[in-house]
């Protein structure tokens, strides 16, 4: 299994089930679902920053590639675990692949996933700092996030900001099993102050998250906007058939090789097999 920066906490769920010989998918959803309860972790799950008005909106997606079925959701409110609402979908939706919103959450509701907070203290401190830094905290504390006059006011300060610097990130998650299969899964809270309802590529087929066991598994972090308007996990797939090469963005190939490449420098990923005992850490190739 390999995973993006701070998914490392999710690897020893997610090989312990590969040991007991359980799926690419079930070792995929474990270890993002230890991430999502990660407090300390504030863009997935529960620990995630809120959007423009102080609301968790989670995005996830999951990808199996013996099938290349997938699942996946956006924007939802009220459920720390995503990646198992998408699961779900996958599996017991298969006519469908996206949700977004209160139909996912009614879904979610509907299949028994279970709901809980999902803003922590610190969190909420964070997006009020952030506020703050815009110019908008006497707005909040006028109005109180809820207010018309507060949105008005918040949005035209937020659309004059550009694109804030952070954090922004996302858990990839890509796992190969005994049998030969592959899966990928991707969770995320999205970019703080984001506008409500918007989407990233952590919850789109072919952007954020890809998986083909003919070819490999590939998952992405970073601007959602980009890589849905590359396609950039389908296209990574793609190059890795042309050149065999795993380190572009995050992959795992269907014999076990893998890579990672960031804009950043020092970016890292983690990796761990059935005979380790912990995860390592290997370096990303910068691009
Ligand atoms: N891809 C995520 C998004 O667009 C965030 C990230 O990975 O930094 O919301």
């Amino acid at each position: 299994m390999i995973a993006s920066e701070r998914g490392e906490v999710g690897l020893a769920a997610g090989i312990g089930l590969l040991r007991a010989g359980a799926s690419a998918l079930d070792a995929v959803e474990a270890a993002i679902r230890v991430v999502e309860a990660d407090e300390d972790n504030h863009t997935v799950g529960v620990g995630g920053l809120p959007n423009l008005l102080g609301q968790v909106e989670l995005d996830a997606s999951i990808m199996d590639g013996a099938t290349r079925q997938a699942g996946a959701v956006a924007a939802v409110t009220g459920f720390p675990h995503p990646i198992s609402i998408a699961r779900a979908v996958c599996e017991r939706l298969p006519q469908h692949l996206l949700l977004v919103g209160a139909g996912a959450e009614r879904f979610a509701d509907e299949v028994g996933i279970e709901r809980g907070p999902t803003l922590t203290d610190e969190a909420r401190r964070r997006w009020r700092d952030g506020l703050s830094a815009a110019g908008i905290e006497s707005a909040e504390a006028r109005f109180g996030p809820g207010e018309r006059a507060y949105r008005q006011q918040v949005i035209e300060r937020l659309a004059s900001m550009g694109v804030p610097d952070g954090p922004w990130d996302t858990v990839n998650v890509l796992a190969l099993d005994a049998a030969g299969n592959l899966a990928a899964g991707v969770s995320t809270s999205g970019y703080p102050w984001k506008y409500p309802g918007r989407v990233s590529d952590s919850a789109i087929i072919g952007a954020g998250n890809y998986c083909d066991n003919a070819v490999g598994a590939a998952a992405c972090t970073g601007r959602g906007e980009l890589a849905i308007r590359g396609t950039t996990a389908r296209s990574v797939l793609h190059a890795l058939a042309a050149d065999g090469d795993p380190a572009k963005a995050l992959c795992l190939t269907p014999d076990g090789r893998h890579g990672g490449a960031s804009t950043v420098p020092g970016a890292t990923y983690s990796v761990m097999t059935a005979q380790d005992t912990t995860f390592r850490i290997e370096q990303r190739r910068q691009t």
